[in-house]
């Protein structure tokens, strides 16, 4: 018997699929939403045929021509009403998070606030998608260029900021100019539909913004994918997917955004502001449960503060208070689900066989749902496995060293780089640090660097591409350039 939604919400959400502006049930039956707090249903909603997603893409197909001309300042004012809706609607869409993602609801609502902002960033995109024109250096004719809608794009997104990850694309998307076939993961539809909703009511017309859940995610993907009216995929999820994704993508030469793993270093130099570093330690590893692409992945720490470091960090974590995610108080949730949990327990059963020495937590607690205890590992050696995999789980491992340069070689040492974090009060070493680390974004002396205003994106097989700022406006338009003379 699933929950009563309204009763955890206090409004109605929808559990059908969007198909071109109408919520119509699915041809593939239905998904049960799974609360990872208790482990019980908390929903049911409909799951999608391939025929649905090929429906979704004509919708998406036929709304275009009139979305593409609709003038950039009313798709603006449509983003913008829906960033109001998101605001005055946060605590619903917050709490309805939690019962589907499990996160703590001080997390969800964060993620609705930094949500919404896309919106609003991007209703004031919506104007400002420049062109150029410049004198061609013969002189003998000008070189005209313009960024036209890209065309019908599919959004893939993962479980782990339901909202967040949906607006990132459907904002910059609906700004250029494009419409799109929205693919949620199938742990966290609920908040997917709730945007939907949002945007409908914020008056973007039917077929625009479609919807689709579904237990068969590769044969739907892969069928939107091969149909020529589709001309974008944007994917947020795991290097391995994405992979697989492209491979996909190649057969109709689709334009790929990729937002992939994370492997994040975490750097704390000897001359580090030591409080300044816990927190944001704690940032950068707690935010969200430490189910985040950027969460510090590994804890490089110079061996002058390891010991204080370790002993404080390990305080902090001991002192959270663990439980569902809607219950007062709550600092961390549950993880999403099992395979998620007993990832995260045999990394650090292997950390510890190697040699890690747990300081505080290192189990799942005795209790039902998918929780584990905020853990942190010390003096894990620097070949550990767990440094070379996205934990995703609230557990820090602590790498000791002595010389800077071993440091971020380090850091560097794996096949992601999506952001990387250092602690240092020397700024002339912050920024050559900070060139030298292989990572699309770096934070100084932040625990944080997510910002809709700045380009969020990864280097090597952290993924293609940026979201957020101008140039996530950019991912969905494609380049003209029209020579011409007068
Ligand atoms: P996932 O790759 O398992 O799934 C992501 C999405 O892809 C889901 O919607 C899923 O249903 C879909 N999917 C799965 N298999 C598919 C297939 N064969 N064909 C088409 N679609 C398929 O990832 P996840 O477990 O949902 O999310 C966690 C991952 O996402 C982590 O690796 C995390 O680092 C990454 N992530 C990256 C960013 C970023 O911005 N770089 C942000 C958030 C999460």
């Amino acid at each position: 018997m699933a929950a009563d939604l309204r009763a955890i919400t206090g409004i109605d959400v929808p559990t059908a699929l969007l198909i071109g502006g109408q919520w119509t049930g699915g041809r593939a039956g239905v998904l049960p939403v799974i609360d990872p707090a208790t482990e019980d249903p908390v929903a049911e909603v409909a799951s999608a045929s391939v025929e649905d997603a090929l429906d979704a893409v004509t919708a998406a197909h036929d709304a275009l021509p009139g979305w593409t001309r609709t003038p950039p300042r009313e798709r603006g004012e449509c983003l913008r009403r829906a960033w109001e809706l998101m605001i005055q609607r946060s605590d619903a869409l917050a709490r309805l998070m939690v019962a589907e993602n499990g996160k703590a609801l001080r997390d969800a609502k964060a993620e609705i606030t930094y949500a919404a902002e896309f919106f609003r960033w991007y209703a004031e995109e919506a104007v400002r998608n420049e062109g150029s024109l410049v004198t061609a250096p013969s002189g003998a004719n000008r070189i005209m260029v313009q960024h036209q809608p890209v065309g019908v794009s599919v959004l893939v997104t993962p479980w782990n900021f339901p909202a967040a990850m949906a607006t990132r694309k459907i904002g910059p998307a609906l700004a250029a100019g494009c419409t799109v076939v929205l693919k949620p993961a199938k742990e966290t539809p609920l908040s997917a539909f709730a945007v939907g909703e949002i945007l409908r009511e914020a008056g973007v017309p039917g077929g625009v913004v479609n919807v689709l859940t579904t237990v068969k995610a590769g044969p739907l993907v892969a069928a939107m994918l091969a149909d020529p009216r589709v001309r974008k995929l944007s994917f947020t999820g795991s290097t391995e997917v994405g992979r697989s994704l492209l491979q996909t993508a190649a057969q109709t030469v689709t334009n790929c955004s990729m937002e992939l793993g994370g492997n994040a270093p975490f750097l704390i130099f000897d001359d580090a502001d030591l409080d300044a570093a816990i927190d944001g330690a704690f940032l950068a590893k707690m935010r969200n449960g430490g189910e985040a692409c950027t969460a510090a992945n590994r804890f490089y720490v110079h061996d002058a503060v390891a010991d204080e470091f370790s002993a404080r960090f390990a305080e902090r974590l001991a002192g959270l208070k663990v439980g569902p995610g809607l219950e007062e108080g709550t600092d961390l949730g549950p993880l999403v689900n099992e395979d998620t949990r007993s990832k995260v327990a045999s990394l650090v059963d292997d950390a510890v066989k190697t040699g890690g020495r747990v300081v505080t937590g290192g189990q799942a607690p005795e209790r039902r749902g998918y929780f584990y205890e905020p853990t942190v590992l010390d003096q894990v050696p620097a070949d550990a496995g767990i440094l070379g995999e996205e934990i995703f789980g609230p557990v820090a491992p602590i790498v000791r060293f002595t010389d800077a340069g071993e440091a971020i070689a380090l850091a560097n040492g794996t096949s992601y780089g999506l952001v990387s974090y250092l602690y240092t009060r020397d700024l002339r070493r912050a920024l050559q640090v900070a060139e030298a680390l292989e990572a699309g974004m770096v934070g100084i002396n932040r625990g944080v660097v997510s910002d809709p205003a700045a380009p969020f994106g990864g280097v090597k097989q952290s993924g293609l591409g940026r979201e957020g700022a101008h140039d996530g406006l950019l991912e969905f338009t494609e380049t003209k350039y029209i020579a011409v003379d007068w």
